[in-house]
């Protein structure tokens, strides 16, 4: 899960309307579901990590704090759960990065390589937003298969990934226009996370697409020489309960 640093609000105050903090949220993290990760070109919604449903929360409806961004799926999953921030891992707050594996299959589950605590708020995200549910298949017209759910979704950004590694780069290494290209597959792609884990080998694309997927760079969680993820997050906006992991 890709870490963000949203930044200080654009607005002094809250937001009267929450709808209004869209083009800044997507100006600042880019136009992708902050959980799943998936492109979401239309219909992105302006989630609330503290739900606006429950009536703990009614003081945060319009807490620029409080927002990140949703797809449909990650959304109607989530609902209106009661989320403690010390419980669970956040991409505003927590080095998400390194909480997560992503597979071939399009897969992704908690790393082995955390302490039992640290997966267990790994996994209390994993379950709040239900990365790890299959979705509809859906047949279009000549009856081929179509990737609705984001498991397969994943799958087909990991095939996209390895064919750029593979068959584009691998024409011209160290060709900086190609790596150009393949940055901007990886934008029009989405899953971040899959990109970086098929890249693993190449710091040099790592670091183009943590400078490249908005609000990555800034979250302080990724070395800028070696691109690997550094722990604890260093919540440079000193969120509460940040830097968890
Ligand atoms: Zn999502």
């Amino acid at each position: 899960m890709r870490p963000i640093r949203r930044g200080a609000s654009p607005r002094p105050g809250d937001f009267s309307i929450y709808r209004d903090a869209l083009p800044d949220l997507v100006s600042r993290l880019g136009c992708y579901c902050s959980y799943c990760e998936r492109l979401i070109p239309v219909q992105l919604a302006v989630e609330h990590i503290q739900p606006k449903g429950l009536p703990a929360y009614q003081a945060l409806i319009g807490r620029w704090d409080n927002f990140l961004l949703a797809c449909v799926n990650c959304n109607s999953t989530k609902k209106d759960k009661n989320v403690v921030l010390s419980d669970v891992l956040l991409p505003d707050r927590d080095n998400t990065f390194s909480a997560y594996l992503y597979d071939a299959g399009g897969g992704v589950q908690v790393s082995p390589r955390l302490s039992v605590s640290e997966q267990n708020l790994a996994l209390a995200t994993l379950t709040l937003v239900g990365l790890q549910q299959p979705g509809p298949a859906a047949a279009d017209a000549n009856g081929r298969l179509i990737a609705l759910d984001r498991i397969k979704q994943r799958l087909e950004a990991w095939l996209t990934a390895k064919y750029a590694r593979d068959e584009l780069l691998a024409l011209r290494p160290g060709d900086a226009v190609v790596a150009e290209a393949v940055v901007r597959l990886a934008l029009a792609t989405g899953f971040f996370s899959v990109w970086m884990e098929v890249f693993q080998a190449d710091p040099g694309i790592r670091n183009r697409l943590i400078d490249a997927f908005a609000g990555t760079r800034d979250s302080g969680c990724f070395d800028p020489q070696t691109s690997a993820p550094v722990q604890p997050a260093p919540n440079p906006d000193q969120l509460p309960n940040g830097g968890k992991l």
